[in-house]
Parts: structure tokens; C-alpha cells; sequence
């Protein structure tokens, strides 16, 4: 199984960390020991001071493989959740400066969470899918599929000229402005539409 995520997805996240839009999609990975299982403790790892949420709406694999045509790229996943692509924001921002790779800012154990799956046939319009994250219980992200600067499908398919997709990977697809500190003690919860799709505590 792997996890593909994207970067700078939505021009107002983008912007926010100060990013050029991007005229490819951002692509990398995090190994299966990144996804925190569920009913598993989420804690704040020791290496990092600056932990941040980034609230994105994820797709489950559902069909294996390779050189995919967006315009069949809607055949490839079955389900749709969020998730919170967990960030060491101030050991990114050291290896952006240094043009390292991201994998000790975004791959670590745990650092891939995902709430419950929707199946696609219970969404109405995939273009148009809200999704939010609450901290506290206050807003503080607000997406909608419509914005991505990349499509799913469109995703889909440039990934797998890279790499072969298989049945249970997943695409974290972006997340929208608004990224923000977690501390110890905080509870998030996420939402797609009303529905609260997952709900975790930082211990
Ligand atoms: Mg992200």
C-alpha cells in the first residue's frame, strides 16, 4: 500500500505558505507505517516543536494501474474520505531552505490520518464536495473540490505515469489555506459536507 499526497493543490494554500501556483502537481509519498490505524492514540511526536494540520479530502484506490487517461481516472477510486496530512512545519521549512527532501517533516509513523470512507456512489457531484476541519471546536479550514487546481481524475492519471496505483492506495489531494499549529490537548474534528467523518485528540 502506498500513500500519495499532493502538494500546493489550492492557490489560497499555496499562497499562504508562500508558494508559486504550481504548473504540475506536487507529488510525494508516505510509507504505510505513516497511516495511523484506527482506534490508535495520535501523539505528538518529539522531534518537532511545530506540528501543523492540513485538512484534505483523500481517495481509496480501488482498481490497479499504470498510464491511466484522466478521462477514465474516475474509475480508480471508490471511496472518498479527509484526513489530516500531519506536518513538522519547522522541520520542513529547514529542509525546503536546503532543497532536501520533505520525508522527516511529512512521512513519520502516524503522520497520515483518514477518517471514514463515503462511497463514491453516495456523492452527489464529486466537483463539489465540501469538506472542513474544526480545532476546538472552531472552524479553521474550508475546502471544496471545485477548488483544486488539480482534479482527482487529473491526478490519477499523472501519478500513474509514475507509478503504478494498486487496489488500497490512498491520495491525500491537497489541503486548502488556513494550516495552523496543534498543541498538546487539542481536539480536531473533521467534516465532509455535516458529516463528522473523524475525530482525534493530541496526546
Ligand atoms: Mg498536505
Amino acid at each position: 500500500m502506498k500513500i500519495f499526497c499532493v502538494g500546493r493543490n489550492y492557490a489560497d494554500h499555496a499562497k499562504e505558505l508562500n508558494n508559486a501556483i504550481p504548473d504540475e502537481p506536487v507529488i510525494f509519498m508516505k510509507p504505510k507505517s505513516a497511516l495511523l490505524q484506527a482506534h490508535t492514540p495520535f501523539y505528538y511526536p518529539e522531534f518537532t516543536n511545530e506540528l501543523h494540520y492540513e485538512c484534505e479530502l483523500v481517495l481509496r484506490v480501488s482498481k490497479n494501474g499504470k498510464y491511466i487517461q484522466e478521462k477514465f481516472g474516475n474509475k480508480y477510486y471508490d471511496a472518498i474520505t479527509a484526513g489530516i496530512d500531519f506536518t513538522a512545519r519547522d522541520i520542513q521549512d529547514e529542509l525546503k531552505k536546503k532543497g532536501l527532501p520533505w520525508e522527516k517533516a511529512k512521512a513519520w509513523d502516524n503522520s497520515a490520518a483518514i477518517g471514514k470512507w463515503i462511497p463514491v456512489q453516495d456523492i452527489k457531484n464529486r466537483n463539489d464536495i465540501n469538506f472542513k476541519l474544526n480545532k476546538n471546536n472552531e472552524t479553521v479550514q474550508n475546502g471544496n473540490s471545485a477548488d483544486l487546481i488539480f482534479g482527482f481524475d487529473y491526478l490519477i492519471c499523472y501519478i500513474s505515469n509514475f507509478f503504478s496505483i494498486n487496489i488500497g492506495d490512498l491520495i491525500f489531494t491537497g489541503t486548502p489555506a488556513g494550516v495552523g499549529e496543534l498543541v498538546v490537548g487539542d481536539e480536531i474534528e473533521a467534516f465532509i459536507e455535516e458529516d463528522s467523518i473523524m475525530k482525534l485528540d493530541i496526546k
